[in-house]
């Protein structure tokens, strides 16, 4: 579930106090005058952003032990220096890395270029459209293209296969208009907010925290001479972002001078806006309705006849693919925060008192990038960790969702998002609901920095006894003993007759403030009953105290047979934002090849799953016999269920490749004989013969992943292409 707080994260760079601040600062303008010239790979970066990051706390270390063997101030000074200057040189490395993205031909561009030649090519060959462009649009809002929608089929159809399918889930789709009382009782209705502040001129609105962590990241990466106080008053204000109240933001706004970052305007006061679209439920306009922020509460308010459905047994998930609408308050970064999205869901209770998974092994030897909250705390890089290794320590809080975050690394892994751009990133403690035992962010690194894709949280009983509490219906599951257990039970029985003579209009508040004391409240109204004959008792439904007599309330513990245990289920979820996958798997699907910047292709190099087509057919050149061969392998594609095209246009064979190679399709084939075919393979450009007959299920076999391209590379005829045009 969202917090309030954008959960893009930035690295800023560490930059200490110094004390030979000019010395540096050339040391600094040199590092990164030298970055463009010297062009180092990414590869090589993040090598030396790592011996530079063990390098740093090695030499803490050193100032650490200087200062507990309490040695001379120069020894002491000397030793700040040298770790100041390595951050530096950290931070400058950390600048590079963030400034280049690598391209498929290995050239490095900046990442706007990289991000705008993405674009370009997404826009340019329909993959999304600013939807009602033609009215010039609204911020925030898409529609996606041939090409995008069938990329979009393909993830969701493997996210029901990884999930749905693999874990028997029980999948529902709920409608997006939902009555107000469900979204009081999770909350959105009060606290899905974000703050707002406007341009006082202008009236247009910002984001304030969003606002405000530009400015300290700006000053952080771009003032040199921030002294070492200020970086950390700036550090301290990114870190505890999400706590700061209106009052408490707009006092920094202030402070530091923000304004309107268009017209330099100043701005309002932040106060609170409600992202949800209200709408009202029929014609009378009587029934307040909001479209849903998040599908998650269409299953929590059906968990009674899911439990059902599943024989009354837990654990079981739930799942549900849908939109979600929030109207952000000024969406940027195109297609990553947009007012209307598909979220796919999983909501899978289990016993709060047991929360191993009988598959965790399945994924324990996992390893990948983890970012607990330690590491970040203490400014450290993520790190590659054994998901088994982060379970048993205690680094993620249980099995459960240890299985999960495994299954959400395959899952994208699979779907062709880099690993060494994906990491799972642990909630801060301020950033955590107070119900929540743990959460952890799969996030993606795109030209945008590291971006939330998917939550993993471990939501405890919060929902499901939110929603008890508002609609009076139990939602709840029970364990069954083998044999009847004896526990000893509290049993609190008011007297309602002299509660009522006492209390006349307020009895009812009385007889149920006593009836939900705790099992500790309940004994010492008991003792105190006992000793003194009477008992003041805070009746909070009324604001007051009133005086309990011991005839006025029955206080005992019981001896009684159980047959069950009932109690409410915790909730582990994960959600994905499934337009945000997509976006960061074109990012690192696209690479562009070709001799010089003129003439650079575009290709996508998505797996076969993703792929929005999976082969092209087409005749090598006008010939009435080929184009013949073509539209038989078309219906022999078609017949095995194959997504295909057919080019049957006169263009040159490399303009045809270059074509289908930007919409990411795997396979070409070529009919050059009424024989055999030439299959070729987009990112090797590699090719082989094969019959007619066979060709449509080798692809199919490529397609469905039962084949590699390998296993065909090493089984077929090779056919060395004469083509100049395909480069
Ligand atoms: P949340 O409930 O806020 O944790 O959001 C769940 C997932 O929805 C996130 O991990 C994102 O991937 C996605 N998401 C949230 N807000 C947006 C948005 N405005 N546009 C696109 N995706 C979003």
């Amino acid at each position: 579930m969202r917090s309030v707080v954008a959960r893009f994260s930035s690295s800023s760079p560490s930059i200490g106090r110094h004390s030979s601040i000019p010395r540096l600062l050339s040391r600094f303008l040199s590092l990164h005058r030298l970055a463009p010239m010297a062009a180092p790979s990414e590869e090589s970066l993040r090598k030396a952003l790592a011996d530079k990051q063990a390098a740093v706390d090695s030499r803490g270390n050193a100032v650490r032990a200087l200062k507990a063997a309490k040695a001379s101030k120069p020894e002491i000074d000397a030793a700040i220096e040298a770790l100041n200057s390595l951050k530096l040189e950290k931070s400058s490395i950390e600048q590079q890395l963030q400034a280049i993205v690598r391209g498929g031909d290995g050239s490095s561009l900046s990442r706007e270029e990289f991000r705008q030649a993405v674009v370009n090519t997404l826009e340019r060959r329909l993959f999304y459209i600013p939807s009602f462009k033609i009215y010039r649009g609204v911020a925030g809002l898409y529609d996606y293209g041939p090409p995008g929608c069938a990329v979009k089929a393909n993830v969701l159809s493997f996210w029901r296969q990884h999930f749905v399918l693999e874990e028997n889930m029980l999948e529902v789709d709920c409608p997006c208009v939902t009555p107000e009382i469900v979204l009081k009782a999770s909350g959105h209705v009060d606290k899905f907010t974000d703050l707002m502040v406007k341009d006082e001129k202008t009236g247009t609105c910002y984001r304030a925290d969003h606002l405000l962590k530009d400015f300290c990241n700006e000053k952080l990466q771009k003032d040199l001479t921030l002294s070492a106080e200020k970086a950390a008053e700036f550090k301290h204000v990114l870190a505890t972002l999400d706590d700061l109240s209106a009052d408490e933001l707009g006092a920094k706004i202030k402070e530091y001078g923000i304004v309107a970052p268009d017209t330099k305007n100043p701005l309002s006061d932040p106060y609170p806006f409600n992202l949800m679209f209200q709408t009202s439920i029929g014609p009378s306009g009587l029934l307040r309705g909001f479209m849903r922020p998040e599908t998650a509460q269409g299953i929590f308010v059906n968990f009674k006849d899911l439990y059902y459905y599943n024989g009354n047994r837990l654990p079981f998930a739930a799942a549900q693919i849908g939109q979600a609408f929030r109207n952000e308050i000024s969406p940027r970064q195109g297609l990553l925060r947009v007012r209307e999205f598909t979220l796919a869901e999983i909501e899978h209770f289990v016993d709060p008192e047991d929360k191993s998974h009988p598959k965790f092994q399945e994924v324990a030897d996992l390893e990948f990038l983890m970012f607990p909250r330690e590491q970040q705390m203490s400014g450290q890089s993520a790190t590659k960790m054994c998901l088994g290794e982060a379970v048993s320590k205690g680094t993620v809080n249980n099995e459960t969702l240890g299985y999960f975050i495994g299954r959400v690394y395959l899952f994208l892994t699979h779907l062709g998002i880099d690993k060494e751009r994906l990491r799972f990133r642990q909630h801060l403690a301020n950033e955590m609901a107070h119900y929540a035992a743990d959460c952890w962010d799969a996030e993606i690194e795109c030209s945008y920095g590291w971006i939330e894709c998917v939550g993993i949280a471990d939501r405890s009983a919060y929902d499901l006894r939110a929603h008890t509490e508002k609609s009076g219906v139990a939602l709840v599951a029970a364990e069954k003993f083998t044999q009847p257990r004896e526990v000893e039970k509290l049993v609190i029985t008011p007297n309602k007759k002299e509660l009522g003579q006492a209390f006349s209009r307020s009895q009812k508040n009385v007889v149920e403030a006593l009836e939900a004391m705790t099992e500790e409240e309940a004994m010492k109204m008991k003792a105190a009953l006992e000793s003194k004959g009477a008992d003041e008792f805070l009746v909070c439904t009324l604001g007051e105290t009133v005086t309990i007599k011991a005839s006025m309330v029955k206080i005992s513990k019981e001896k009684k047979k159980e047959h069950q245990r009932v109690f409410t289920p915790s909730v582990i979820e994960p959600s994905f934002g499934i337009g945000r996958i997509i976006y960061c798997l074109y990012e690192h699907s696209f690479y562009r090849r070709g001799k010089n910047k003129e003439e650079q292709l575009n290709v996508f190099r998505f797996p076969p799953l993703v792929a929005p087509i999976k082969c092209t057919v087409f005749p090598l050149i006008q010939k009435p016999e080929y184009e013949a061969v073509a539209q038989r392998i078309s219906k022999l594609l078609t017949a095995a269920g194959v997504s295909h095209i057919i080019d049957m246009s006169g263009n040159t064979i490399g303009k045809r490749y270059a074509r289908t190679d930007e919409l990411g399709v795997p396979f070409a084939i070529t009919a050059d004989s009424e024989s055999d075919v030439t299959i070729r393979e987009r990112d090797s450009k590699d090719q082989v013969r094969i019959s007619v007959d066979e060709v449509a299920l080798v692809v199919k076999g490529l397609t469905d992943g039962q084949r590699t391209w390998a296993d065909i590379w090493a089984a077929y005829p090779h056919h060395s292409s004469a083509s100049a045009d395909d480069e």
